[in-house]
């Protein structure tokens, strides 16, 4: 085991970040001019923008564009270090929080700690499904998924038996929430547009996009004027949106739906995606372990109004981790909430601010978002000093969707690149990146494979020890004997 660099350099009030996404990077940014040492611990080399991981997926923007280094983003603060590693513990007591990177376990001290590890797929207790229909929620993902979506196109091209085209075809998108309609949208216009006329065997054009949900409405935060608007115009684009309709069983070969009247249908597709639910990260649990606090049925931690867990008030929760009563799962949610952590920190240091003297965290609603197709989003803004929501859809949403996610993107050169991209993408056929490589389709099986081996591997060596032992106290029971 090895101590983070972190350490060496004690005399300073140690801050660790867990996460470098939304809520663990604009924490560390905030916290530029302190006088204190910034540890950024994240099992990943970059910091994601997940809303455009879609776009990733497919083949309008480099997965680089959406995921810049996190050390070159800090590179210039220097009270920052970045450590790569997955943390597996935090020890509340010991105030220490360790890490893994291959076989190296790393143990980071903390005097205040922000915990903003996010959220996984939820699968709903079917972790089965995953291997059949990946979630959205890394570039892996996204990589992979642009590998299935392709990968379906040229199996279909080479086939001459029509139901096998059909259910190659065939593309079924689960969870009809921001993502799952992105998505929907997406495949339907590569489809129509992008794919058209590149193949000679079969027409792209004839692909089926079904776009699935268990609740009775499409976009349902968004509302029911929203999202009829958005049903009718993925409609128009020939997505087939059916509601009511739960997933019941999933293999390589389609999936089996049970609808609200009580029938049951089987819809063969080779290509699934699944975007319907999310589980905050297991360190919550390990939270949960050490101290009172308690999660919610999505394993999110019920953090107190300052953003702790109880008990220790040098502990935050924040980002898709932390239930909070009105705010929702989104990057504003993440960044006010890592800001706020990161201003607790300095009030205590620069004005001696009590943990009981601290404002309770308030969520500041700048509206939601989401696209349908190109041309086409919703958009939903509250009107200040009501309660009220301003509600467009269409063009100028659209407009205004590109626009934010333009300013909130990192880096300068992302920002040029992705409007460059954007513009050819949207006003052509053109999609620049659809090259798929072997090992982004099936490295995540291949993985999958290696660790249940590895398991295998670790069960047999503690049968052969606990053997070994048994044996050990028979020879000692017998020579005592
Ligand atoms: C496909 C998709 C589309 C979305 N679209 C929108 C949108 O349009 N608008 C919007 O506002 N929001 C959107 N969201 C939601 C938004 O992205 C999240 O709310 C936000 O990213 C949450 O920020 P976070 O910091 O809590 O977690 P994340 O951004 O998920 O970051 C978590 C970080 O923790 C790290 N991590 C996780 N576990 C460990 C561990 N054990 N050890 C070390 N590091 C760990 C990860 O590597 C990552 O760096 C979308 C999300 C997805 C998945």
């Amino acid at each position: 085991m090895t101590s983070s660099p972190a350490t060496s350099l004690r005399r300073r009030r140690q801050v660790v970040i867990i996460g470098s996404g939304f809520g663990g990077l604009f924490a560390a940014q905030r916290l530029k001019k302190a006088d204190v040492d910034v540890t950024l611990i994240a099992k990943t080399t970059h910091h994601l923008f997940q809303p455009m991981l879609y776009q990733v997926a497919t083949g309008i923007i480099a997965e680089g564009e959406i995921a810049p280094a996190t050390r070159v983003i800090l590179r210039d603060q220097k009270n920052a270090s970045v450590l790569l590693g997955e943390v597996f513990d935090i020890d509340l007591k010991n105030q220490t929080v360790r890490s893994q990177l291959l076989e190296r376990v790393t143990e980071t001290p903390y005097d205040d700690l922000i915990v903003a590890a996010g959220a996984d797929q939820s699968y709903f207790g079917n972790d089965h499904f995953a291997e059949y229909a990946p979630g959205m929620k890394t570039i892996d993902h996204a990589l992979e998924l642009r590998g299935r979506i392709l990968g379906a196109f040229e199996q279909a091209e080479l086939s001459d038996d029509p139901e096998e085209q059909a259910k190659l075809l065939t593309f079924v998108v689960i969870g009809a929430g921001p993502t799952g309609v992105e998505m929907a949208g997406q495949i339907a216009e590569m489809s129509d547009i992008t794919l058209k006329g590149t193949f000679r065997n079969i027409d792209s054009t004839q692909s089926r996009v079904i776009l699935l949900d268990a609740a009775p409405a499409v976009l349902a935060p968004f509302g029911p004027k929203l999202g009829q608007k958005a049903k009718r115009r993925l409609e128009k684009l020939g997505v087939d949106v059916r509601l009511g309709a739960m997933v019941t069983d999933l293999d390589y070969d389609g999936l089996s739906v049970k609808y609200q009247d009580g029938t049951v249908e089987r819809i063969e597709s080779q290509c699934k995606v699944w975007s319907a639910g999310v589980q905050a990260s297991s360190l919550g649990k390990v939270l949960a372990d050490q101290s009172e606090t308690e999660l919610d049925r999505a394993g999110r931690v019920k953090v107190g109004p300052d953003l702790t867990i109880p008990g220790h008030s040098n502990v935050f929760v924040v980002g898709d981790m932390m239930a909070v009563d009105g705010v929702p799962g989104v990057a504003q949610g993440a960044i006010q909430g890592g800001r706020y952590a990161a201003d607790a920190i300095l009030a205590e240091m620069k004005k001696g601010q009590t943990p009981e003297q601290r404002k309770p965290f308030s969520y500041w609603d700048k509206g939601s978002m989401a696209t349908v197709s190109r041309f086409s989003a919703v958009m939903q803004v509250p009107i200040p000093f009501t309660k009220k929501k301003f509600e467009t859809e269409g063009y100028l949403a659209w407009l205004g969707w590109l626009a934010l996610h333009l300013v909130y993107m990192v880096g300068f050169r992302n920002r040029l690149n992705t409007f460059i991209n954007w513009f050819f993408a949207f006003s052509t056929r053109g999609r620049t990146q659809l090259a798929v490589t072997e090992q982004q389709v099936y490295a995540r099986s291949a993985l999958t494979e290696l660790s249940y081996l590895e398991r295998l591997r670790v069960a047999e060596a503690a049968r052969a020890e606990a053997q070994g032992d048994g044996e050990a106290d028979d020879k000692q029971a017998d020579n005592a004997g």
